[in-house]
C-alpha cells in the first residue's frame, strides 16, 4: 500500500507547481526588520516551532531576508540583538522562485545548494512592478508530495 501512494505521490509531484504546495503568506510566522531579538521576541520564534523564520520590511509581502534559529542560540535577550544585525552577520540569502515553478524543477534547485526554503512569487501585470509574494516553500513540503503523506512536524 506504501508503494502505490508513493507511486501516486511521484505522478502527482511531476504534475504540480510550487503554488499548488506551498504554505501561504498569512500562514507563515515572520518577523519584522526593525524589532530586536529580545525576550518576548525570542519566546514567540520558540513557540513557532520553525527553524527558519522570514523577516519582512514594513509589509509582510516585502521579505528581505531569514533568520535561522539556529544561529539565534549563542544570542543573550538581555542583549537585544536587532535583527538587522543578525541578519547582515550571518548574511543567508533568500531564494526566490514563480509560483509556477514545477516541484521537479524546485527539488533540482535545492539540491543545489542555497537553501531548503524559497520564497514563491507571482509576476505582476507591469513591467516595472515588483512581483507579489504569495509564500514560501520547503524541502518538506515537496517530500511530503513525494511520499503522498503529511510529515507531523516533531
Ligand atoms: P520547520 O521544521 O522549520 O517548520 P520545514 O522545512 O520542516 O520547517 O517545514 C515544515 C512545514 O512548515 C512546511 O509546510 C513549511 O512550508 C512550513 N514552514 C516552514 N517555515 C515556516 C514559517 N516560518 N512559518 C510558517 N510555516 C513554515
Amino acid at each position: 500500500k506504501d508503494e502505490i501512494t508513493m507511486l501516486g505521490g511521484a505522478f502527482d509531484f511531476s504534475q504540480k507547481t510550487v503554488g499548488q504546495v506551498m504554505t501561504t503568506l498569512d500562514d507563515v510566522f515572520m518577523l519584522e526588520a526593525s524589532l530586536s531579538l529580545n525576550f518576548e521576541v525570542m519566546l514567540l520564534i520558540f513557540q513557532s516551532g520553525h527553524s527558519r523564520i522570514p523577516v519582512y520590511d514594513k509589509s509582510r509581502d516585502n521579505i528581505i531576508g531569514v533568520l535561522f534559529t539556529k544561529d539565534l542560540i549563542l544570542l543573550d535577550p538581555e542583549d537585544s540583538v536587532p535583527i538587522k544585525t543578525v541578519l547582515l552577520f550571518f548574511g543567508r540569502t533568500v531564494l526566490l522562485v514563480f509560483f509556477d515553478t514545477t516541484l521537479n524543477k524546485m527539488l533540482n534547485i535545492f539540491r543545489q545548494g542555497g537553501g531548503h526554503m524559497a520564497i514563491v512569487q507571482k509576476k505582476k501585470g507591469g513591467a516595472d512592478e515588483n512581483p507579489e509574494t504569495l509564500g514560501i516553500v520547503t524541502l518538506e513540503d515537496l517530500i511530503e508530495e513525494i511520499i503522498g503523506q503529511d510529515i507531523v512536524d516533531e
